[in-house]
């Protein structure tokens, strides 16, 4: 660390305050330099599950790990709880960094942490990470938007709290020329399948689910939005994925769809893997 940097870790980082640091999709040369610098600073890291073991070892031996990880069903720890333990450990002079999956500000809860940390007189700052639509995007090699096709990309939740059904207003998500970002959605794919068609969107419209974007167990495949459930159900495992609903996911798909629009609304077909080279899928 050169002497400028160390002189900025005590500006911006000093004793009893807070920095919420998004972590990235999980391969840790998708950390920003300032999520590295701000980690290897920390005394205490709370973090979540789906922050991989690589991106901890840029913590300093002598940090404090703390995992507060939530996974669907499985809450290791309510919000209320992660906001004191932050709230404490600064309050006890510590320098705390709450380092979250992807980016804080989407789906991470940051605003209960930030207000925690305002509340009880903290300084509390925001270093921003690259959000797992965009490590997916990548990975399929496409654009989350394209001209002409998708002018509009909407960053989605489908997960209900436990016994709930899902609120969403379909008729409004149900936009040809949208791409749906939808996080959590995993268990919610014949839901979200069966609601958009509902709601209008074609039985062909292009979806790419992608399991642990950016790690190297990373799972991908381009289906159509009426083979949703069968290849969410056969095709994933147990780690985070991310749906991506609309033209701009395989635009050669939507292509030739129009060519052939109406054998392709009534074709059955397996879902192919994305390495399957047809160039309409
Ligand atoms: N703040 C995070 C999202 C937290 S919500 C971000 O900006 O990415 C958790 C959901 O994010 C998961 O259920 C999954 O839908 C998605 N997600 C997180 N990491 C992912 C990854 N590496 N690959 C695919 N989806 C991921």
């Amino acid at each position: 660390m050169t002497l400028r940097q160390a002189q900025g870790d005590r500006k911006d980082f000093p004793a009893g305050s807070v920095w919420l640091v998004g972590a990235g999709p999980g391969d840790p040369e998708l950390l920003t330099r300032k999520a590295a610098r701000l980690i290897g600073v920390a005394d205490v890291i709370f973090h979540d599950a789906l922050v991989g073991p690589c991106v901890l070892d840029l913590a300093n031996s002598a940090a404090r790990l703390v995992h507060v990880g939530k996974r669907s069903g499985r809450h290791s720890k309510d919000q209320a709880s992660i906001d004191r333990l932050i709230v404490e450990a600064a309050l006890a002079g510590h320098r705390v960094v709450r380092l979250k999956g992807g980016d804080p500000s989407i789906f991470g809860r940051s605003m209960e942490e930030l207000e925690a940390c305002r509340a009880a007189g903290i300084a509390v700052q925001i270093c921003p990470g690259i959000t797992a639509a965009s490590a997916a995007a990548a990975s399929l090699g496409t654009s989350l938007t394209l001209r002409g096709l998708a002018r509009k990309l909407v960053f989605v939740t489908a997960h209900a709290r436990a016994g709930e059904v899902l609120d969403l207003d379909w008729q409004a998500l149900a936009d040809p020329a949208a791409t749906l970002a939808i996080y959590m959605g995993k268990a919610a794919a014949v839901e979200v399948s069966r609601e958009l068609m509902a709601a209008g969107l074609p039985a062909s419209t292009p979806v790419a689910l992608v399991e642990n974007a950016s790690l190297p167990d990373e799972r991908s495949l381009i289906t159509r939005l009426d083979l949703l459930a069968l290849a969410a159900r056969s095709a994933l495992g147990s780690g985070p994925a991310l749906l991506l609903i609309g033209a701009a996911v395989a635009p050669h798909a939507v292509e030739s769809h129009v060519r052939s629009a109406t054998s392709a609304l009534h074709r059955t077909e397996p879902v192919h893997d994305r390495t399957d080279s047809e160039p309409d899928r």
